[in-house]
């Protein structure tokens, strides 16, 4: 167990001990219901989650009360979507997005689809990016909503959002980011940023799985969302649900220490990247960076090997725990619509290999890594070439 190095972190991050140690005594101590306001135990646990509300919408420049928490970025994303789709649909019927969304953004842009909605997916070009002014061209009077994401979870470009948002407000559309990779790893400013909408998640900044929130700008323009699930009115009617009060603890707190941290921990994070990428090419010459360049999560670090299928290499790899571009179904190996999105077609993501750095990774420890990777490709090579 303690041998394996994990560099999955833009799939999940293990919770921060400091998180763990403020989340503990909600189990057990201050176990009142957020919404029970006849007795202290409830006021306690409300006190808790106004805190956590505060330490979020501190960190976006947000108001507490735009701050509306959900199961995570999924839902959130749901909820955005579904939210604006049905409430707006007197106002109009089209939705502008992009290919290489997450499945919890293009999942439900398939479902809208289905609805009778209509959706316009937009290409990236080779780096992963959206062409804001593809952005303008694809606005009709129909538009209601932008829905493109802060920053790749698979080879971490980040989007021009500030430009983005000021297309949406110029054209008076609302403008929804999926920030799920990006709250706690990159300083996000709502208000400067145009952000009218945006998803954020609790485990992929080292607080609890299974929490996240949804920023609902609340003036200037006010959002209206017609909520999806239904019950005691919960989080201002958007998300009915008892809160989820130790996750939503461990949420703000794991905010508050992914912001205060996020310089030491980028620069740290963009130092390995440039490290690995140079010692593999090392090896390698021919290795691909997936991505953009320089616009990029500093945690992430995706590359392509000609020759070698990512799946043999992790299959062999079993000290290093780390993604590839491609993903098993029932019947066959899927190529990644992020990678694929790039147009280099599905070798390139046959090939690709994701690493994404955390908190708790040392040098030591990249090192050995790097050593383990370098030997196996070194062995899938010769087997290869055979
Ligand atoms: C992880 C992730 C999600 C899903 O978040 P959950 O909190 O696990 O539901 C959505 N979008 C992006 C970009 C992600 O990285």
């Amino acid at each position: 167990m303690s041998d394996r190095i994990y560099l999955d972190h833009n799939a999940t991050t293990p919770v921060d001990p400091r998180v763990l140690e403020k989340i503990l005594p909600y189990f057990t101590e201050i176990y009142g219901n957020a919404a029970s306001n006849d007795h202290d135990f409830g006021y306690e646990a409300k006190k808790a989650v106004d805190k956590a509300r505060e330490q979020i919408a501190r960190v976006i420049n947000a108001k507490p009360e735009e701050i509306i928490f959900t199961s995570g970025a999924t839902e959130s994303d749901n909820i955005a979507l579904r939210g604006i789709a049905e409430k707006y649909a007197d106002k109009g019927d089209h939705i502008i997005t992009c290919v290489t969304e997450h499945k919890a953004v293009l999942d439900v842009c398939k479902k809208l689809e289905s609805l009778g909605k209509k959706i316009t997916y937009l290409p990236v070009d080779q780096y992963g990016m959206v062409d804001p002014e593809d952005v303008r061209k694809a606005i009709t009077p129909d538009t209601i909503l932008i829905s493109l994401m802060f920053a790749n979870n698979e080879i971490g470009t980040i989007h021009p959002i500030e430009e983005i948002g000021k297309i949406a407000t110029e054209h008076d559309i609302f403008f929804h980011t999926d920030a799920a990779q990006a709250v706690g790893h990159l300083p996000i400013d709502v208000q400067k940023m145009n952000i009218h909408l945006m998803s954020m998640s609790g485990h992929k900044i080292y607080g609890p799985k299974g929490i996240g929130a949804l920023y609902r700008k609340k003036s200037n323009p006010r959002v209206e969302i017609e909520p999806i699930t239904f019950g005691g009115g919960h989080e201002r009617g958007v998300r009915s649900g008892t809160l989820n009060v130790p996750a939503i603890v461990g949420f703000g707190e794991a905010v508050r220490i992914g912001n205060k941290e996020m310089n030491k921990e980028n620069k740290k994070y963009r130092e390995w990247a440039e490290y690995m990428l140079t010692e593999l090419r090392k090896e390698v010459p021919e290795i691909q960076l997936n991505g953009h360049p320089k616009n990029r999560l500093p945690n992430n670090l995706n590359i392509s090997i000609p020759g070698i299928e990512s799946r043999a290499l992790i299959v062999k790899l079993k000290e290093v725990a780390i993604a590839t571009g491609s993903a098993c179904t029932s019947a066959k190996v899927e190529p990644s619509h992020v990678i694929e999105a790039l147009g280099f077609g599905d070798q390139r993501a046959h090939n690709a290999l994701r690493f994404s750095f955390g908190r708790q990774n040392t040098q030591e420890k990249i090192d050995q890594a790097m050593n383990h990777l370098v030997s196996n490709i070194k062995r899938l090579k010769a087997f290869s070439s055979k």
